[in-house]
């Protein structure tokens, strides 16, 4: 999944350096925030493509259409969003980027294995890194999703926190989208051990 996130956002900038397409730069985090968004909603392979695919609508600010609708609040008017024109050249590499064959089958595969603990962890982990309030230029965009990455990957098999009878201890987190509280195992402090490597 995260090389699924990663390809994604690497595809989305090498074509917004394209002449005239430079407005796809403006959506990089965007999209790849519904790619999560997605993963994370959808039940079914199915219902994945069907929220993905809504993003060729969503971009030119069409947020109804024949076969289906936006999940999103209504929009405040006067945003500062670049919408993308039907058809124009961005739009187009778009829907190449976002119907890929290969890259789509990718994520199916990956859709199978996902538990959704595991896929909540890693988008905090990006938003800790990738805050939605700061915009970012791709390449920092693209340096922090690495960095959240490592993090996440470094620190996902840490041991849990066991009490003294050695029965695992849980938190309570209340989740707003389920609008009911999940349990989750407390895990052992992280150490961050590989940032020392990353200095040499
Ligand atoms: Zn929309």
């Amino acid at each position: 999944m995260w090389h699924g996130a990663k390809n994604l956002a690497k595809r989305i900038h090498a074509a917004s350096q394209v002449k005239g397409q430079s407005s796809l730069s403006s959506w990089l985090k965007d999209i790849v925030n519904h790619f999560w968004w997605c993963c994370k909603t959808a039940d079914s392979y199915q219902e994945f493509l069907e929220l993905w695919l809504g993003l060729l609508h969503h971009v030119t600010n069409e947020h109804r259409w024949v076969l289906g609708s936006c999940q999103h609040a209504d929009l405040e008017s006067g945003g500062t969003q670049q919408w993308l024109e039907r058809g124009s050249m961005a739009h187009e590499a778009l829907k190449s980027i976002v119907r890929n064959k290969r890259w789509l089958n990718e994520v199916h595969k990956y859709l199978n294995f996902r538990s959704t603990a595991d896929l909540e962890s890693f988008q905090n982990h990006i938003l800790m890194y990738a805050s939605k309030r700061t915009a970012f230029r791709s390449p920092v965009f693209e340096a922090r999703l690495l960095l959240a990455a490592m993090d996440y990957n470094y620190h996902k098999d840490r041991p849990e926190l066991c009490k003294s009878d050695g029965s695992k201890q849980y938190r309570r987190l209340y989740k707003k989208n389920a609008r009911r509280y999940m349990l989750y195992t407390r895990k052992t402090s992280k150490t961050y051990g590989y940032i020392p490597e990353l200095q040499l």
